[in-house]
């Protein structure tokens, strides 16, 4: 990430401008169409209003002819009328079109975050990289956001500088007559110099204060963003309802208060108080201080020319009205033009995390479609260790699945079990050996074609709060049946059942207050359901019972071969109860397998297996205790 104080060329700012506006062109199209024609009929629409009003004034200082009275001020309705209706329209069409604008904008980021690279997701510097682009938003409209008014200022003040022009030459072409004395010496073309020479050294000043002051402020992005993050995190913990047991048990609300007080950039007496008591509120001070003096000056001039006959009280009001708005417009005009340049630089942040190739989901093979599931999944000799780390996580791990098999993975917390459904999922690529698909290398598969093959439930799934059906279908039009059954058998068809909007209802209460909450055992069936939903060749469980109670635990076990029919399951658990109705059982260790066969082989072989057996042995004979006794109380309809 550069420094947002770093000098950027203009030549470089001016090519990260014309990228935003093209790639946000592509995104909304029509948008800046209309907000350039509003931003003119808004910069032109008061010139007319002044133009029409000097020349009134003028017919009434001095012939007083009705008729051209008249037709001055139809002329002044119809165009006001005019400018009126065109700028609403614009604004109309504009306003549409800007409506959808923040939701394109969300869809550049999340359209990235879809196609990249999952290592990249989780790495910290990419993370800290979309954090940065937040913050550049949220303290000070940087980035993308603003690309679209700070265009339409820059339109519409260019435009006011146009019509300013066009009606204060005159100023500088009225002669003072020969009957003013002394005064017509306001000809001599020393004083356009003269007033040219103080415009230009205003409107160049002006701008630069106003950009070393947008640079000051820029210059304090990284102290901004810890701000944020600090009020971000600490600001809202004490109203968090997940924290607030913990945090009353331990009174941790002073830690937060600490933390926010302490570094916050926010607070009186923080960095941003003290910088707009400081350098900046004075250079802004100064730059107005300026821009009075040049005001000032002008009407003076105009005054004085008009004292001395120069022109009539009419045009007075036309060149300080179009003078007043040119100083403004072209201080409008700089501003934004230095504005850009100095959001070129937070623009660099946005097309740094676009700009991260996308190097794995490269493949075009299609999967086959075949209906018999005959899909053949094979390890060869893989090693892997996660971005950025030096350990290898897995070693040599060679392994074929049994098409229609049940394969248990056990080892120990820490083994490298999910790691090795992670890769075969391909979130991540072994450095070292090759997963093969029908005898195919995977990272030459069309990746969306790839993943159909696969159903999982990860250890750490997330549902969504969205409706229970859509949750388990995934979509919003769905098979009803279909995801019942599967509800049901997951475990979850006796809550369905009590549930008044079934599969209608809502999942937690985030976007409704009447959305059910659920335990996390119900929340892995409803997981359950959804990869049985899926209905794709593999099914893999990781920990699949961890959160479910001693009887779901046991139901899901019997209904295990009915539920996953001729699929091929991958079971992964450092339970080893819960494994032993599967066919085939790899033992990892230390990101080996040091072991593969049957329960009942390996229990009567000495290893690992056998080990970790009898070592959990005692916690089963408790575990099949209770669960008998549960299954008398229900017997007994206690
Ligand atoms: P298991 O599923 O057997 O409990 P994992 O496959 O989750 O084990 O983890 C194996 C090792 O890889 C652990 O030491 C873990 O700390 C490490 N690990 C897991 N995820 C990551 C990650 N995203 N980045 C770095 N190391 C990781």
């Amino acid at each position: 990430m550069a420094k947002k104080t770093d000098k950027m060329s203009w030549r470089e700012a001016w090519r990260l401008n014309v990228r935003a506006i093209r790639l946000l062109n592509s995104k909304n199209r029509m948008m800046f169409p209309y907000s350039v024609i509003h931003a003119i009929s808004d910069a032109v629409g008061p010139y007319v209003g002044i133009y029409i009003s000097a020349r009134l004034i003028t017919e009434l200082t001095t012939l007083r002819r009705w008729n051209v009275l008249l037709g001055w001020a139809l002329a002044a309705v119809i165009s006001t009328a005019a400018f009126f209706i065109l700028g609403s329209l614009m604004y109309h069409f504009y306003a549409a079109k800007s409506a959808t604008f923040w939701q394109s904008l969300t869809r550049i980021e999340d359209e990235k975050f879809m196609s990249m690279d999952y290592c990249d997701v989780e790495d910290q510097k990419v993370r800290d990289l979309s954090d940065q682009i937040a913050q550049n938003r949220n303290w000070g409209g940087w980035g993308l956001d603003s690309i679209s008014w700070r265009f339409e200022n820059m339109v519409n003040s260019l435009f006011g500088i146009i019509g300013a022009v066009a009606l204060t030459i005159g100023l500088f072409l009225a002669k003072v007559p020969d009957s003013a004395g002394n005064f017509t010496i306001l000809n001599h073309p020393l004083f356009v110099l003269l007033i040219a020479a103080l415009m230009g050294f205003v409107v160049w000043v002006s701008p630069v204060i106003g950009g070393k002051t947008e640079n000051i402020r820029a210059g304090f992005a990284e102290k901004a963003r810890l701000g944020n993050r600090i009020f971000g995190h600490f600001g809202y913990l004490n109203s968090d309802e997940h924290s607030q047991v913990d945090i009353r048990m331990y009174h941790q609300e002073r830690i937060s208060e600490y933390y926010a007080m302490k570094e916050g950039a926010w607070f009186t007496g923080g960095v941003f108080d003290r910088l707009y008591w400081g350098k900046m509120g004075f250079l802004s001070v100064l730059r107005s201080l300026l821009n009075s003096v040049l005001r000032a000056g002008i009407y003076v001039f105009v005054c004085l020319k008009a004292w001395a006959g120069a022109f009539g009280i009419g045009q007075v009001t036309q060149y300080i009205g179009a003078l007043s708005r040119f100083s403004d417009s072209i201080r409008n005009f700089l501003d934004s033009l230095f504005g850009l340049r100095t959001n070129a630089k937070f623009l660099k942040d946005t097309f740094e995390l676009l700009d991260i190739p996308n190097s794995m989901y490269q493949g075009s093979l299609t999967t086959e479609k075949r209906s018999d599931r005959n899909y053949d999944v094979e390890f060869k000799h893989v090693s892997f260790k996660y971005p950025n780390t030096d350990r290898w996580v897995l070693k040599d791990v060679s392994v074929k699945f049994k098409i229609g098999t049940k394969l248990a993975v056990v080892g120990e917390n820490g083994s490298g079990k999910s790691t090795f459904i992670k890769l075969l999922c391909r979130l991540y690529d072994p450095q070292e050996g090759e997963i093969l698909l029908n005898g195919v290398d995977i990272r030459k598969y069309n990746y969306d074609d790839y993943i159909g093959v696969f159903s999982v439930v990860f250890q750490d799934f997330r549902l969504i709060s969205q409706r229970l059906g859509e949750n388990v279908a995934g979509c919003d039009e769905y098979d009803r049946e279909k995801a019942a059954k599967c509800l049901e058998d997951a475990g979850f068809g006796e809550r369905l059942r009590e549930l008044p909007d079934g599969l209608d209802t809502w999942l937690y209460k985030g976007f409704d207050e009447d959305g059910i909450l659920v335990s996390g055992g119900e929340e892995q069936k409803i997981a359950i359901a959804r990869a049985l939903y899926k209905n794709a060749p593999f099914i893999i469980l990781d920990e699949p019972t961890a959160a479910l109670d001693p009887i779901a635990e046991a139901d899901i076990y019997q209904k295990f071969d009915e539920i996953v029919g001729d699929r091929t399951a991958v079971y992964i658990s450092h339970r080893l109860s819960s494994c032993r109705f599967c066919q085939e059982i790899l033992v990892f260790a230390d990101g080996r397998i040091v072991q593969n066969g049957s329960h009942d082989r390996l229990v009567e072989t000495d290893g690992l297996y056998k080990k970790l057996w009898y070592a959990q042995a005692q916690y089963y004979a408790e575990e099949e205790k209770n669960r008998q006794m549960e299954a008398e109380r229900a017997a007994a309809g206690m």
